[in-house]
């Protein structure tokens, strides 16, 4: 018996946990377990409503984090798992428990470049909470938003045969957390600076969200924020497939090899288990994926990569589900090196068994 029990279950036990609480199990319901709780609104419109909690020195550490990289971040991860559901944002409440160190100019700081973002998108501020806190700041988002119900794209869409792809290259968000806890930041060079941006300021895939929600080759979608072993795992286990990524085929960026390099860094191991990168990961129709890609780099002037494929579980039943990911239906994430199967063990973030956490 473990000395304690929430890390033998994991982030995603507990949340299997309190819906058996609720009295709703898994299989029961659908609200739970994607991006975004989804609820219909009359025949032609479906909601999406999803929310972050952000804590100071779990998710960032006050002193290393700017107040506008970290108003836009905190909306950035929120619009990303809208983006994730194939569907365009509309309304934000924000909420934050404020310490003494947030002064009223930080607060502006905060408020104006998460105002930026919200406006880029046509995002409106609807509401929210305001209270003091003792120790640690925390900022609570909630994002709503709008699809149709053809174009809400959930995890448990992927099929035998799909091509899974990533929207850009990754790793570099966790390279940038790297160089902050190394405290190199005030030495970085152009490229180290790139991925310290990328850690503070991930870029939400939002128009490009709405575009693959609205293309029917497009099976399942979800967004990286714990990492490719981990939320692909996620797809995997809610589609009850097997999805083979091949490690050489992952998309790592020249300014993250150049450090890697320098640092002694895996960067594989980086793009494949570090989290927070919050590029798009989604799954699509074979045949269409070469004029799909084409028409995305048209659209957007940046790559899509493949990256692994979708394969029946029912050709492998000797596997079980992944343990890690929870809230499973069966499936399993399986990384290949050079075509075989390699156990490169699952690291991607869950906040009850990482020693460290997020920054
Ligand atoms: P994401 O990484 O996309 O933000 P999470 O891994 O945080 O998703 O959450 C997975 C699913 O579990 C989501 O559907 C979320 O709404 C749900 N969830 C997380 N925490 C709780 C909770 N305390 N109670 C009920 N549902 C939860
Ligand atoms: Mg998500």
């Amino acid at each position: 018996m473990s000395k304690n029990p929430l890390k033998e279950i994991g982030e995603f036990g507990l949340i299997e946990q309190i819906q058996t609480w609720f009295g709703e199990t898994v299989g029961d319901l659908e609200a739970i377990g994607d991006d975004c709780t989804v609820i219909p609104r009359g025949n032609q419109s479906m909601e999406l409503i999803t929310t972050d909690l952000l804590i100071e020195g779990t998710h960032f550490l006050f002193e290393k984090i700017k107040p506008e990289d970290l108003g836009y971040k905190s909306l950035a991860v929120n619009l990303s798992d809208i983006a994730a559901m194939g569907g365009r944002p509309k309304s934000v409440w924000v909420s934050i428990g404020l310490t003494n160190r947030a002064d009223l100019r930080w607060l502006e700081l905060f408020f104006q470049s998460m105002h930026q973002l919200a406006h880029e998108h046509n995002v409106r501020l609807m509401g929210g909470d305001t209270t003091k806190s003792q120790q640690h700041m925390v900022i609570n988002i909630m994002v709503q938003g709008e699809a149709t119900p053809d174009q809400v794209k959930y995890r448990s869409s992927a099929r035998p045969g799909d091509v899974v792809f990533v929207t850009a290259p990754l790793g570099d968000s966790g390279g940038g957390l790297q160089l902050l806890l190394d405290d190199r930041k005030d030495q970085a060079g152009h490229n180290e600076k790139k991925l310290i941006r990328s850690h503070n300021r991930p870029y939400p895939f939002v128009n490009e969200g709405i575009w693959l929600g609205n293309q029917t080759a497009v099976h399942a979608l979800i967004d990286l924020s714990d990492g490719i072993s981990s939320d692909a795992g996620h797809v995997a286990n809610r589609s009850g497939v097997i999805i083979d990524i091949e490690l050489a085929d992952l998309p790592i960026s020249n300014a993250l090899i150049e450090a890697s390099t320098k640092h002694g860094w895996d960067a594989v191991n980086l793009a494949s288990s570090a989290g927070e990168d919050y590029v798009l990961l989604g799954t699509c129709d074979p045949s269409s994926w070469q004029s799909m890609k084409k028409s995305y780099s048209e659209t957007f002037h940046s790559d899509m990569y493949a990256v692994g494929h979708v394969r029946d579980r029912t050709k492998n039943q000797n596997r079980a589900g992944s343990k890690t990911a929870g809230l499973t239906t069966g499936g399993q994430l399986q990384f290949l090196k050079d075509g075989k199967p390699v156990d490169y063990e699952s690291h991607g973030f869950d906040h009850f068994r990482s020693q460290t956490g997020k920054a």
